[in-house]
Parts: C-alpha cells; sequence; structure tokens
C-alpha cells in the first residue's frame, strides 16, 4: 500500500516548519510554492542594481525566541546568526545628536532600570514600571488603553522596541500582542533579547539549511506550482487544483494550507481571518560600513528606525511605514541617506542603492485583526492553517511562523496517524551562548 501525502502549500517559514516537523511522520510530503523561491517574507535574493545578495528586508530575532531556535537547531541553520555580547541596544537621537547604549542585564531581576549607564538617559526607574498593566491587559484592550504613550521613555524605548515587535503604531496596536512578546522577551531578562541577525542573509539561516534537510529526507519543492482552488467535499479536501494539473486525495492524505492570509481567504469558503496589513520599507546602501559602527542602531526622531551594518553594505529598516508608500524612490533613498550619513559620519554623497517596500508585510496588530486570527484546524478534516497570521498569540513573526507550522504538522500527525512520543524534541531549546559576531 502506498503512504498517504501531506501536502503543504507555501515554503515561507511556516511551510517549512511543518515539512521539517513532518519528517518520520510516516507520510510522504509534498512541497508546493507558486514562486521560484522558498522563504516567503523572509527570504535572500541577488539584487540585479546592486550586484550583491540582500534580503527582502532586515529581520532579527531575539535569542527568547525558543521555537525558531530549536527550528534552526534542527535544520542545522542557527551557526548562521551572528550576536553581540549581550542584550546591546546602541540608539541615537537624531533630534538632539545624543548617544546611548540600552543593556539590559541577563537575569529576571530588572536591575539595570536602576543603572544610569544601561538605561534611556533622562528617564528614571519608576518611569519603567509604567508598562506593567501591559502585562495583565484584556485582549480588545490596544496599548495606549493600558499605559502612556507620549513622554521619553515612551519615545525613545517602548515605541521603537513594540514598532518593531508589532509592525503597528504601538499606541493603537493589541496590548495583549506586545505583553505576548515582552513575556518571552524582555520580561525575561537580557539572556533573552540578545538580538540574533543572519549576517550572511536570511535565506542561508533560515531557508537554505531547511530545503537541505528535507532534501535529505526525500522531499524537494515544487516551485511555479500556485494553488489555485482547494476541491472541497463536505467532510475534506478531496482534490488540489493548481490550473495545469489537479491532484487527487486519497483517504489518509492530508493539506497543510500555509499561505498568507489574503491567499487563503480566496481560497478557504468562510474562512475568518486578518485583513488589514501594514507595511515595512527595507534601503539598501551598496556601501562598506564604518569601523565601530554596530550590527544594528537604533534611531529615534527620524525616519529611519533601525540602521543594520552588513560587511558589503548599510541596510535600514521602517515599520509600520504606509505613509511612505507613495513616496518616489529615489527621493526616499535620498531622505534616509541623509539620515544615515548624519548618524554615521559616511559622506552625503548617495551610494547605489534599492529600495524594497513591502506593502502587505505582516497583519496589523490592532486588537480587532487579532481576534480574527483562525485556530489551526478548519471544518475540514483533513485541512489544517499555518502562517503568521493563524492564531499564534504573538504578532507576525518568525517566531509566530514556525510555531503555527510546528503546530498544524503536529495536528496533521494526530489526526492522521496519532502523536508519537519522541516528536517534542523539536521545541527544546539551547540557550545562546557567547558570541559568533
Ligand atoms: C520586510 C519584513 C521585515 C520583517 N522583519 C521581521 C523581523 O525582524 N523579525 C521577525 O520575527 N519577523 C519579521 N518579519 C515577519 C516575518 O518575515 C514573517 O512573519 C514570516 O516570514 C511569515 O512566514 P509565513 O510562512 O507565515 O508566510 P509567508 O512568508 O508569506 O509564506 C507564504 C508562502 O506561500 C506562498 N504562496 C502564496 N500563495 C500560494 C499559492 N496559492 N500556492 C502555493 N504557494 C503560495 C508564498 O509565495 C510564500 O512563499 C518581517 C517581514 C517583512 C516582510
Amino acid at each position: 500500500m502506498s503512504k498517504p501525502v501531506i501536502h503543504i502549500i507555501g515554503a515561507g517559514l511556516a511551510g517549512l516548519a511543518a515539512a521539517v516537523r513532518l519528517k518520520d511522520a510516516g507520510a510522504d510530503i509534498a512541497l508546493h510554492e507558486a514562486t521560484s523561491q522558498a522563504g516567503g517574507r523572509c527570504r535572500s535574493y541577488h539584487d540585479a542594481t546592486l550586484g550583491i545578495t540582500i534580503d527582502n528586508g532586515n529581520h532579527v530575532i531575539l535569542s527568547g525566541n525558543h521555537t525558531a531556535l530549536a527550528y534552526l537547531d534542527l535544520i542545522g541553520g542557527r551557526d548562521r546568526l551572528t550576536t553581540p555580547e549581550g542584550a546591546i541596544f546602541p540608539f541615537v537621537d537624531l533630534a538632539t545628536g545624543e548617544r546611548w547604549t540600552l543593556r539590559p542585564n541577563d537575569g529576571r531581576l530588572p536591575w539595570w532600570v536602576f543603572d544610569t549607564g544601561r538605561r534611556v538617559p533622562g528617564t528614571r526607574a519608576r518611569d519603567y514600571f509604567g508598562a506593567a498593566p501591559l502585562m495583565w491587559a484584556g485582549r480588545d484592550k490596544t496599548i495606549a488603553d493600558v499605559m502612556r504613550c507620549s513622554g521619553r521613555l515612551y519615545d525613545r524605548l517602548w515605541h521603537p522596541l513594540l514598532l518593531a515587535a508589532l509592525n503597528t503604531d504601538p499606541a493603537e496596536s493589541s496590548a495583549s500582542l506586545a505583553a505576548a512578546t515582552m513575556r518571552e522577551t524582555l520580561a525575561k531578562g537580557g539572556r533573552a533579547c540578545r538580538p540574533l541577525i543572519a549576517s550572511d542573509g536570511l535565506s542561508s539561516a533560515f531557508v537554505e539549511p531547511a530545503l537541505r534537510y528535507l532534501e535529505a529526507q526525500g522531499v524537494r519543492v515544487q516551485y511555479g506550482h500556485r494553488l489555485r482552488a482547494l476541491g472541497l467535499d463536505e467532510r475534506r479536501v478531496a482534490k488540489l487544483d493548481f490550473g495545469e494539473d489537479s491532484v487527487p486525495l486519497a483517504p489518509g492524505d492530508g493539506v497543510v494550507l500555509a499561505v498568507p492570509a489574503l491567499v487563503a481567504l480566496t481560497l478557504v469558503p468562510g474562512l475568518q481571518a486578518p485583513s488589514q496589513f501594514r507595511s515595512i520599507v527595507n534601503g539598501h546602501f551598496r556601501i562598506a560600513p564604518p569601523p565601530g559602527l554596530a550590527p544594528m542602531t537604533g534611531i529615534v526622531n527620524g525616519t529611519v528606525e533601525w540602521i543594520f551594518a552588513f560587511r558589503d553594505r548599510l541596510s535600514i529598516t521602517i515599520s509600520g511605514a504606509d505613509r511612505l508608500l507613495d513616496t518616489p524612490r529615489e527621493t526616499l533613498a535620498r531622505n534616509l541617506w541623509k539620515e544615515v550619513s548624519v548618524i554615521t559620519g559616511l559622506a552625503e554623497d548617495l551610494p547605489p542603492w534599492q529600495i524594497i517596500r513591502e506593502r502587505r508585510a505582516t497583519f496589523a496588530a490592532l486588537p480587532g485583526e487579532d481576534a480574527k486570527r483562525p485556530a489551526t484546524d478548519t471544518a475540514w478534516d483533513n485541512l489544517v492553517l499555518a502562517g503568521d497570521w493563524t492564531a499564534t498569540g504573538l504578532p507576525a513573526t518568525i517566531e509566530g511562523a514556525i510555531r503555527s507550522g510546528n503546530k498544524a504538522a503536529d495536528s496533521v500527525r494526530k489526526k492522521q496517524y496519532g502523536l508519537s512520543r519522541d516528536y517534542d524534541r523539536t521545541t527544546e531549546h539551547r540557550p545562546v551562548i557567547g558570541t559568533a559576531a
């Protein structure tokens, strides 16, 4: 008798994580990807304008993102991440020229807020506890409902960190999504919030090792294979329609739908899912970073929010950037570079540049959108959902996407075969030790 087949639709991180976790499931895995490349919103590509390989957008994970780290450990991608010696976040205020370095201490007891050398200049220790109500806020609350969204500490700490995590103006964002992120990172101390960056590119850490891992199991991605429709009967997916070809499903076969929310809405009848999104703008400048520039610098009172220093380029990130979608690219590049040159001391002449605007980078982290996120299981016995937009309890992040893929794989396995005991080892977490930068 032939093995059942689990079809995974979408080779972003959610789909890849599901495929990796379904290893040894006793099923064949078929991965279908619409484009010519795996990685989805987290990928590298060769940019012809710059003549170098860049990422679609700068990505950071934190050492508290234990599911992402377990995935990297399993596929062999962890050593492609670099990290500073500790939780170190250099900042520059473009309005005043002030520079400081935020340094949360390693342990859970946050004594760093009492240390003027570690906290934000011009703030008092007691200001930091103003964010505590986030931790017990209801799911319908925005951040502005539960904490003050103004003042020096907000402008210099909470706004940049929460905007980066939620990709939505923090004041209108879900307090419970912010709390979920904080609980797993900053609230656990500096040990859980060391920034980890894929210095050689996102694909080299998150995607290529996964493809190698899967290939070793005989699993290959079918590229250019866009699912057009799900052939649904009352209880099951009976057929997958890819336009040119269609695949009938046998009784034991299953489907993990790991496509973006807007695509899932067109494929699954009656689905409720987030339908508002926020963009991210990235600017890439082909120039060697000046000596001593940190791998990642936060900017306040500028348009640029973060500068990333890579070997062959400086890349900047602006989150929640819908206001910049209509600015001409050249104007944007010039304005952004002006700020970068002030911060880095590099000449004002514009180096070769590329602007990438991801219009629907993440769903808007509003309480109402969060409430629309669907569970893994659907009304169809052999169809499960994955993706950063499903109900992970986290904002749309790498950590959330991988968790959703794991959850989908576990559900398929349970439905089709029953879970095996040793399976949960993929969630084990090896702490980040030392530095690789
Ligand atoms: C610019 C940018 C910066 C970001 N920065 C960070 C960060 O710093 N830290 C962080 O944790 N997260 C960050 N994120 C979020 C992170 O990238 C996403 O949460 C994650 O990659 C989502 O993975 P996914 O698999 O859920 O979805 P996707 O990556 O969207 O994958 C879906 C896949 O499905 C494919 N597909 C679509 N339709 C079909 C179809 N019909 N048939 C077959 N395949 C289909 C797509 O081509 C894609 O490959 C950022 C995102 C962006 C865009």
